[in-house]
């Protein structure tokens, strides 16, 4: 594997492929890497010729700078596990790489309201910022497939109403959420739990199946108000267990009339803050 830190070294290497039709694969990441991120090199890896891990924890999609300065960082062990993937190339470019001074990066697009609720409503920004990102790398990468995780629902969700709006040649492949044993969804956030914290955390999944159960016969705002009361009385602390349509994000009132539902959920672990989603019914179209 190739590690640049360069666009220009990048895009030069990358070149030499796309001229000669190879397609492209394209992961980006903020490191701290997990089974998860490397179930999304092997998506790359199936699709495309090429497949290329971005490491970038990009500054502008912190509200809380505490959050940003606590994000574990550890190159050279995910240069290690990318390299046992056989990921061929990894870019890990510098913030002023991302964002030169002389460059507008920020993303100009209504997002019909997809960026308000839940994430957006308890951090302010982050997606505004998750698409500067997105759209700044992709336009450097210029990939025939971008893999993102379910595991970030809202920001999938996003990142596919901007790629349809702005037209953008690139085909978006949501990846399923990889878990541990006992339910709780891989995270690079997950090794800043206590062993009490990690011990309690798999309620969240518990949860998440229950509502599934749940929704077949069971009011939606009862099913999230048993699953908040739930999850605080495990000794975490929820900010939002939310039932929404799976294409507008908008809470549900009842399941009739909604052909994909999704539950996703955000709560507090001490200082971690965790987050998981499951969907809850699906069309078959
Ligand atoms: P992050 O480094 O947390 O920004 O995540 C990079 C990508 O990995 C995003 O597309 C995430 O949705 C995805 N991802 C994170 N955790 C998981 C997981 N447990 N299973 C599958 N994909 C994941």
């Amino acid at each position: 594997m190739k590690t640049f830190t360069t666009v220009n070294e990048l895009q030069i290497a990358l070149r030499k492929h796309q001229q000669v039709g190879e397609k492209v694969a394209f992961i980006p990441t903020m490191g701290a890497l997990h089974e998860g991120h490397l179930s999304l090199i092997e998506i790359g890896k199936k699709n495309a010729e090429i497949t290329v891990a971005s490491i970038f924890v990009n500054p502008t999609q912190f509200n809380n700078p505490d959050d940003l300065k606590k994000y574990p960082r550890m190159l050279e062990t995910d240069k290690a596990l990318l390299e046992s993937k056989h990921c061929d190339y990894l870019f890990a470019p510098t913030v002023e790489e991302i964002y030169p001074k002389n460059l507008n990066t920020i993303v100009n697009i209504d997002l019909n309201e997809l960026e308000k609720p839940m994430e957006g409503e308890f951090r302010p920004g982050h997606f505004e910022g998750m698409l500067q990102v997105v759209k700044r790398l992709l336009d450097i990468v210029n990939p025939d497939y971008l893999i993102m995780g379910q595991k970030d629902f809202q920001q999938f969700t996003i990142v596919a109403y901007m790629i349809e709006t702005l037209n953008l040649p690139v085909e978006l492949i949501v990846a399923p959420t990889l878990r541990e044993k006992d339910g709780l969804a891989m995270s690079s956030r997950n090794m800043r739990l206590t062993p009490k914290m990690r011990k309690i955390s798999p309620v969240i999944y518990k949860e998440l199946m229950k509502a599934k159960k749940a929704i077949k016969d069971q009011n939606i705002h009862s099913i999230s108000e048993e699953a908040i009361d739930t999850l605080s009385k495990a000794g975490l602390k929820p900010e939002y267990f939310r039932i929404c349509d799976g294409k507008t994000l908008k809470q549900i009132e009842s399941p009739q009339n909604h052909p994909n539902i999704v539950a996703c959920v955000a709560a507090w672990a001490e200082d971690v803050r965790l987050i998981d989603n499951m969907v809850l019914k699906v069309s078959k179209k």
